[in-house]
């Protein structure tokens, strides 16, 4: 039984880079656990 779905995605813990420690707003599953400024200087 689901009250409210917005609930449950704000219960979700907050991602953290591994890079420089930043808070990750988006759940970017695709990046990983680094940021998006991260993640663009691997792609170098
Ligand atoms: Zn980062």
């Amino acid at each position: 039984m689901v009250k409210n779905i917005v609930d449950f995605f704000k219960n979700l813990p907050a991602k953290q880079c591994a890079k420089c420690g930043s808070y990750i707003e988006e759940q970017h599953e695709c990046y990983g656990h680094v940021c998006d400024e991260c993640t663009d200087i691997q792609d170098l």
